[in-house]
């Protein structure tokens, strides 16, 4: 499949669609996920256009690692989960919604079920504090 140059995330990196970011750098953007499957769910993106993993150039997959692993210790820090997912969904096939690749940063309670995926659109009053409190983390 070609890139959507109109896919949501494509959007948002051209200015195009409103984001509550957490970090930016020349290569990758943060920000939070509007229908979130646990409190502080946070997405990164790389800024090249790729739609999966298999599109993605190795510098830009190196860029995205980073990037997960320095915001997934602010979200984990500011939201104080103890435990903290990172997944990366490729293709229809395995739940993937938006076609540019993204990883999502989920913090993770014992006995607290994540929510559904893509579901419920959250308070972006809620989103803004949150994303305050991660930025201040990292
Ligand atoms: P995936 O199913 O892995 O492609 O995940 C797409 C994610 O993007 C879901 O968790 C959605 O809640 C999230 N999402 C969709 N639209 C937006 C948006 N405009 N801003 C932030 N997150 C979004």
């Amino acid at each position: 499949m070609a890139y959507d140059q109109n896919n949501i995330f494509a959007k948002i990196l051209r200015g195009e669609a409103p984001y509550i970011e957490v970090y930016e750098d020349d290569a990758t953007l943060a920000f939070m996920d509007v229908m979130p499957q646990a409190e502080g769910h946070t997405l990164v993106i790389p800024r090249a256009a790729a739609e999966s993993l298999f599109d993605l150039r190795r510098d830009d997959y190196a860029a995205l690692a980073r990037t997960t692993q320095h915001v997934a210790a602010a979200v984990k820090k500011a939201i104080g989960s103890p435990g903290l997912m990172i997944a990366q969904l490729n293709g229809t096939e395995a739940g993937q919604t938006v076609f540019h690749i993204h990883n999502h940063i989920i913090p993770r309670w014992n006995g607290i079920d994540m929510k559904l995926h893509s579901r419920e659109l959250a308070d972006m009053k809620v989103l803004e504090e949150q994303a305050e409190r991660i930025r201040a983390a990292l």
